[in-house]
This record gives structure tokens, sequence and C-alpha cells, in this order.
């Protein structure tokens, strides 16, 4: 029988189609085909070479040290040049007296360039690529939530152009926005009831089960914890969390940091190579950063696999129909070494 799920945070169902779940890819892997990809390309904007074709670099990461906007570096964040929202202009929300409201898009957007290599998939970065990219979305972050009138960072990545992406080159994104985002809302006023009913982080319980439980976990170090979520909306949904209690992501610590990037990298690796590279969506949630959510929320990763469409039913009701079982789907990927 096809079972429905309950997210305990947000309420949201999931239809987890049990008849119709297998495991959809078992056959072998090549993993030429996917590190055979020109290191450079003269015509990208984002490989060496080509700095000045960028707006001006905001943080860089160099092995030594080396003039600004020229090759050398081993990690580069430059704003948007095609960004969505503007650091000038006044966030000012007004109204005509009907049901318009309206505001200039202040925020801020940034592109992480997160290797000099053209094609090297996230996936098969070495582990301390891995952390420099997690570091460089801790120092934007804190650089970006500066500004008074930020009240969220997103960050994120489209891998692959069925995911949105539309260059080739290693990159994520960082939007600032001056609003909190609705699916934020949503897990912190779920994390916040949870809290009042309980005295309890909502995540650190549901941490505490899915151990108990284990029949969900991908991967776990000391600090860390890779699952399949019990609700998941999608195949092979995939969450990391910190296994003990934080709010803010940019909170983090080097030696956390560390540990992220191992049980990160693991994770990235085995969706890479158990679901040959698909193409996803992962983006990190982590607090408002104007709101004290310390005690009841808890920040996480969540990695999509795009291998469904969103079609009628699912924009339609909010509803999603997960054709995977999200205990086959973590089984298939603790074996995927
Ligand atoms: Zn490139
Ligand atoms: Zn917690
Ligand atoms: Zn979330």
């Amino acid at each position: 029988m096809p079972e429905m799920r309950r997210n305990p945070i947000t309420g949201e169902w999931a239809i987890i189609a049990t008849e119709r779940a297998k495991r959809p890819y078992n056959h072998t892997f090549d993993e030429d085909v996917f590190i055979s990809g020109n290191a450079h390309d003269s015509t990208c904007c984002f490989c060496y070479g080509n700095e000045h074709t960028t707006p001006p670099e905001v943080l860089t990461y160099r092995e030594k040290p080396n003039a600004s906007n020229m090759s050398g570096w081993t990690l580069r964040v430059v704003t948007n040049k095609f960004s969505a929202l503007s650091p000038d202009g006044e966030f000012n929300i007004t109204n005509d007296g009907s049901l318009k409201s309206f505001t200039y898009a202040r925020g801020n957007a940034d592109v992480v360039i997160e290797s000099p290599h053209h094609t090297l998939n996230t996936a098969l970065f070495p582990l301390p690529q891995i952390k420099l990219v997690l570091k460089a979305y801790r120092e934007r972050y804190i650089a970006l939530a500066k500004d008074p009138l930020i009240q969220y960072i997103a960050i994120f990545k489209n891998n692959g152009i069925e995911a949105g992406a539309t260059l080739s080159h290693p990159h994520s994104q960082i939007i600032a926005t001056p609003v909190v985002p609705p699916v934020i809302e949503y897990e912190i006023a779920g994390a916040k009831k949870y809290f009042k009913d309980n005295n309890r982080c909502v995540y650190c319980d549901m941490i505490e089960d899915e151990l108990k439980d284990g029949s969900r976990v991908i991967y776990e170090n000391e600090e860390f914890l890779s699952f399949a979520p019990y609700a998941s909306k999608s195949p092979f949904e995939t969450w990391v969390m910190p296994k003990f209690h934080s709010s803010c992501y940019e909170d983090l610590t080097n030696s956390q940091l560390k540990s992220l990037a191992q049980v990160w990298k693991i994770t990235l690796y085995k969706i890479y190579k158990g679901l040959d590279n698909p193409p996803y969506n992962y983006y990190i949630h982590t607090s408002p950063t104007q709101q004290d959510t310390k005690k009841f929320y808890h920040w996480h990763m969540e990695l999509i696999p795009k291998m469904t469409v969103l079609a009628g039913f699912e924009l339609g009701t909010g509803m999603c129909i997960n054709i995977a079982v999200p205990e086959h789907s973590a089984e298939y990927l603790r074996e995927v070494i």
C-alpha cells in the first residue's frame, strides 16, 4: 500500500508510493566518462586568465600571495553579474491602497567559483577543496549578514542543466534577501511550536530518532549525520545535519568545518557514483540573520537529486509523490563505497 508520511517540522505530507519503488539505478558506473573533461576553457569567464570578465572578487583563497583579480587562486567569490537583487536602492514596502505591494529588490548575489578546474565535479574535489568551499560560505555569510537590511542568506548549488545550472564550471551561489523566505518561515514556525510543546529541538530529536533506528542513515562521523528523511519528498533526498545543536551555519568552528567537509564529500560522492552523476540542487537552511532562533532551530543541508519533475499534483497541492522508499534509498547509498 502507498504510505503518507508527515514532515515533523513543517507538517508537510509526502506520499511514498511503495509499489512503484525500485532501486532505479543499479547498472555499472563508468567513472572515466566524468573525469576526462577539460581542466581549462579559454572562453569560460570562471577559468584562469578571464578574471577581468567577472565583477571584482569579494573573497579569494590563494596558495601563494598574488595580485587580486589575477590567476593563481584556489577559490574565488565574485558578485553575480546577472544578479536578481541589487545592493543599491531602498528596501521600503509601499502599497498604493490596492492589493499591490512594492519594493526595490534590495540584496546581494555572490557566485562561488569553487575550483580553477573547468569540469571537475564537486564530488571529486580533494577534501581540502570541499572544506574551502564550505569555509567560503561561512565567510561570505558573515560579511553579508552585516547589512542591517538583510534578513536571510540563501546558500545553494544547482548542479547540471536540468537542475538550473547555466555554466558548467563548478560554482555555487549565495543570495542575501531583505525578507525571510516562506520555506524558512515554515521550518521556524514548526520548530518553535515543537519547542514550546516539548521544550526540545525537533531536529535534535530527529537525529536521536534516526540514529536509534538506523535504517535511513547514509553516513556519519562524530559530529555530522547524513540521512534520508523519513518523509522524503523525492527519491534520494538527503539531509546533512550537525549532531550538536546549532541554529547558525556561520557559527561552525574550523575543526567542525573539517568534520563537515568529510561527511559532505562522502555524501556527494555516494550520490555521484551511486546515481551516475545526477543533476541536483543543494541548499543550506540556517537561521534568518535577525531572529533569535538559538534554542529551537537547527541548521542543516538538504540535497535533492533531480530525478522527477514537479507536475500538476505537486504544484497544485504542495504534496509530493515520492516513488522511492527512503529506507531503500539510504540502504542503496550506504553500500556505495
Ligand atoms: Zn571554466
Ligand atoms: Zn537541535
Ligand atoms: Zn530545511
